[in-house]
């Protein structure tokens, strides 16, 4: 039997009620929904997983522009901008997948093609059974919004500028196309001396000194054809012309900026006026040194003249002198000689000695001019060198061989322990020279029974000799002032009273012609051992 199907039934009867009042209930829900819907601010749209709009609230149609019946039915794609709907398939791909998007943020189109910026919020839709047939979009209007944030950010944009152009130190103006100040700093105002807001507005050739402003247009139409950012007048000294006509000094930097479809120009002026200033006053002291170094200069070259002047006439003076003196000299010395040698008659004892003194001192005072000579020649540069290819070794025994009879009278013995056979490309006369003035001075300056001799090496860079002596040595710090000119050391001065001071100092310029060097090793009372180096390599001439 169908209990179910009987109305009598009391039971049954409260039931079948119940179910009644269950369908009002959801009615009025549903009744209630709607016009929760339809009262909406927001746009509540569904459509199905194809994206075909089935229901529109007065939201929707209040925001878009759409009515219910133009929409209902139609792809929801009439809704996206151009360009925006590639994001559709990614939001409906996650709708089917169960998931809600939230607070998504993009551009839709209104009715009549303007754009309109909304806040999506999808969510998926399903059936009884719980399977997903289409998605319910909440969009709200968020355009306004959006204008007020952008306006803030623009004006909080604004204001950091405003800032940092009146930090700046330097002038800054805007200028437009016709040549008017569109914008402008405070120092800008200062600097030419204006009030606040005085120059907007104006224009820009009210700043340019007046015997300029008729070019000043033109630079600026030739600006606009090559608008760069670069500075102005670049090699002209630029001025500015302050509100009261007075000038100064500028340096001025333009950059283009597009404004509103045209070019403006701004301009960051700098006031040069201080630096102007130092640099006059460097230019006057540059100018003032400049001058006296001239007069200096001048001063110097007559003096050198008068120092040339001298050198000439004391050359003139030692050559007619050496002339003068050597004459009588070489007289005095050929006479003595012969004199002693007795071809004329007998001489006696004590007039052997006295012809002897003369003889002694001729040579001496012959050997003092000579040298008085060379150094003065040395010294002017006239110095010349004669060289030729010699052996060197035999140069060394011809000079050991004149100083023989001198060491043998001290009981010194002489020695040659050279090593290398070295043909030397140098003026012989000149190294023979060398080499007496350090032997005689080794002899001379070593006690009785003592030791002088001569060594030499080479390689293919130089040779190398040295003049050695057991004699009575050099102090440390004498070392360098022996080369020096008529230096003697006072304590050798009592061993030895001969010598003029000039021997080491000429022997010194003459190794340095030949490019060599010469120095000293030496420890009182042990010895003293002269080192010399010539140069081999390049010194010979070109075969
Ligand atoms: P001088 O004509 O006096 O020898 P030099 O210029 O040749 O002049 O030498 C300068 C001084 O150097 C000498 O007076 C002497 O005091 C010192 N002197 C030079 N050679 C030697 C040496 N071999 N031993 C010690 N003293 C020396």
């Amino acid at each position: 039997m169908d209990t179910q199907s009987n109305p009598s039934d009391p039971g049954r009867l409260q039931q079948a009620s119940s179910a009644e009042t269950d369908r009002g209930e959801l009615a009025r829900t549903r009744q209630l929904l709607a016009l929760i819907v339809e009262s909406s601010n927001d746009a509540i749209i569904s459509e199905d997983l194809n994206g075909t709009i089935t229901s529109w609230n007065r939201g929707a149609e209040r925001i878009f522009g759409f009515t219910e019946s133009e929409v209902i039915g139609k792809p929801v794609s009439i809704l996206y901008m151009p360009g925006k709907s590639e994001e559709m398939p990614a939001i409906l791909e996650r709708i089917r997948a169960g998931e809600r998007v939230e607070h998504y943020e993009t551009l839709r189109r209104h009715k009549n093609g303007h754009s309109i910026s909304v806040s999506l919020t999808v969510s998926p839709i399903r059936d009884e059974d719980g399977n997903i047939i289409g998605a319910s979009k909440i969009s709200r209007d968020i355009t306004e919004i959006k204008r007020l944030v952008e306006r803030a950010q623009f004006s909080i944009a604004e204001t950091q500028f405003r800032k940092l152009l009146e930090a700046a130190p330097d002038g800054i103006l805007e200028v437009n196309a016709e040549g008017k100040i569109t914008v402008l700093n405070e120092a800008a105002e200062r600097m030419f001396g204006y009030g606040p807001g005085e120059l907007v507005g104006g224009s820009i050739e009210a700043l340019v000194p007046a015997a300029m402003r008729g070019g000043h247009s033109q630079h600026r139409a030739s600006y606009a054809g090559h608008p760069k950012t670069r500075p102005m007048g670049t090699g002209l000294e630029l001025q500015g012309q302050r509100k009261d006509g007075s000038l100064f000094p500028v340096e001025i930097s333009l950059s283009p900026n597009w404004s509103e479809g045209s070019l403006h120009v701004i301009a960051s002026v700098r006031d040069i006026t201080e630096r102007k200033l130092v640099e006059d006053r460097i230019r006057v002291l540059r100018e003032q040194y400049t001058a006296e170094l001239t007069a200096k200069n001048e001063q110097l070259e007559a003096r050198n003249l008068e120092i040339e002047q001298a050198n000439r006439l004391k050359d003139e003076f030692l050559a007619s002198m050496s002339h003068e003196l050597r004459t009588p000299l070489h007289t005095i010395i050929g006479f003595s000689e012969l004199l002693t040698e007795q071809l004329e008659g007998p001489l006696n004892e004590k007039q052997h000695r006295f012809i002897g003194h003369i003889l002694q001192d001729a040579r001496h005072l012959l050997n003092l001019i000579n040298e008085v000579l060379d150094i003065s020649k040395i010294e002017s540069g006239r110095l010349e060198l004669k060289r030729e290819i010699f052996d060197f070794g035999h140069c060394v025994e011809e000079v050991l061989a004149g100083l023989r009879p001198q060491a043998a009278s001290k009981n010194i013995m002489l020695e040659n322990k050279s090593s290398s056979q070295t043909t030397l490309y140098a003026d012989r006369m000149r190294v023979k020279e060398i080499l007496y003035n350090l032997l005689s001075n080794a002899v001379k300056f070593t006690p009785e029974g003592g030791t002088v001799w001569v060594e030499s090496t080479h390689d293919v860079e130089s040779l190398r000799v040295s003049v050695c002596d057991t004699g009575i040595g050099i102090a440390k710090e004498e070392q360098l002032a022996i080369f020096d000119k008529f230096y003697q050391i006072r304590d050798s001065r009592k061993v030895v009273r001969e010598g003029t001071g000039l021997g080491l100092s000429i022997t010194k310029h003459l190794v340095e012609l030949h490019g060599g060097t010469i120095c000293i090793e030496s420890q009182l009372g042990q010895g003293s051992r002269f080192m010399l180096t010539f140069p081999l390599r390049n010194s010979h001439p070109v075969e």
